[in-house]
């Protein structure tokens, strides 16, 4: 079952203490509480067209190395300067993890699939989220990872088997080869090296599981029936995949990691996290994709932007401003 995150988000939580508060006088009994408990707060359903969409959270990471993972470095006190303008802590930078599900008829996909098991309070939250709206791994037809971050990757892997058994894996050629590679190449990274083998095993240890269903999907493929399109996000990864999702008039473009942040990734796309494998082709991307998408006023997913991820991109001085869409429970 999914767990109530930290108290200051969950709306169950919200209510559950307005219960408690009620309750202390004379409200009505347990029984009809239950009876009108909330939605689940951490799944948001909408529509691209005649697609039935599901915005799944994961959970969240909090970054606890905060704007030291940010660059150029001599920009950090400009970027604290964007932060405590919108009362946004400085201590941690907050992510959140949001899962992109598609549907059209019997036909399921899935963008990234998160920490996977075993789920705590902070993250793995998806496999819960499938099931309460109806999906068995089983029946989930196709599956994009875009890059091979932890974060995207471990969902797809459950007990060294994959999880979602029927459907391929797309990945870029790019993406797929730097980690089969002998010496993947991190000359361009800011991460920690310390850091660098340890997740490089991991990769390699769920793409050795997920090699037998994966299918490389170069940029420009078109997959789901047409409906969705590989584009060109390189940068955070040697491979890193952005989508372009299509029914009818409505447009989706799933950003996943071109942008980390809410804010100061959009106010100066050259504000740059130090995760990236390469720094400057990933500003050099979010500067691109983010131009046209603010320029045809695309509707826009984020893997890590603020739950459930959707919004769009306004041009905003030299920069950009993320717009979070009105939500319709
Ligand atoms: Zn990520």
């Amino acid at each position: 079952m999914m767990r109530a995150p930290s108290p200051g988000f969950s709306r169950r939580h919200f209510l559950s203490l307005s219960a408690m508060a009620a309750g202390a006088c004379c409200a009505a009994p347990a029984q009809s509480l239950a009876a009108t408990s909330p939605k689940n707060p951490w799944i948001y359903h909408f529509k691209i067209g005649e697609l039935e969409a599901w915005s799944i959270s994961d959970g969240f990471m909090k970054i606890g190395q905060g704007l030291k993972l940010m660059y150029p470095e001599d920009e950090r006190d400009a970027m604290a300067t964007a932060l405590k303008q919108h009362s946004e802590p400085l201590d941690h930078l907050p992510l959140y993890v949001n899962v992109l599900v598609i549907r059209k008829g019997k036909e399921i996909a899935l963008f990234d699939a998160g920490f996977g098991a075993p789920a705590s309070e902070r993250r793995g939250w998806l496999a819960a989220g499938l099931k309460e709206i109806g999906i068995h791994p089983d029946q989930v037809t196709a599956t994009f990872l875009s890059h091979a971050h932890s974060d995207h990757i471990a969902g797809f892997v459950t007990d060294g088997k994959p999880t979602f058994k029927n459907a391929a894996l797309n990945v870029t050629p790019e993406e797929y080869h730097f980690w089969r590679s002998k010496n993947p190449d991190f000359s361009k990274t800011k991460r920690n090296p310390k850091a660098i083998p340890g997740m490089v095993r991991q990769a390699q240890k769920r793409l050795e599981i997920l090699t037998p269903i994966k299918q490389l999907t170069p940029v420009g493929a078109s997959l789901f029936d047409g409906a969705v399109t590989v584009e060109n996000g390189f940068g955070h990864t040697a491979g890193h995949a952005i989508y372009r999702i299509r029914s009818g008039d409505d447009e989706l473009l799933h950003m996943v990691d071109l942008a980390h942040h809410h804010l100061l990734m959009f106010q100066k796309p050259t504000w740059k996290i130090g995760w990236d494998n390469n720094l400057e082709l990933a500003a050099q991307t979010r500067k691109r994709v983010f131009t046209q998408a603010a320029a045809a006023k695309t509707r826009v997913f984020g893997f890590h932007v603020p739950f459930p991820g959707l919004g769009r991109i306004n041009p905003l001085g030299d920069g950009f401003r993320w717009v979070p869409e009105r939500l319709v429970w």
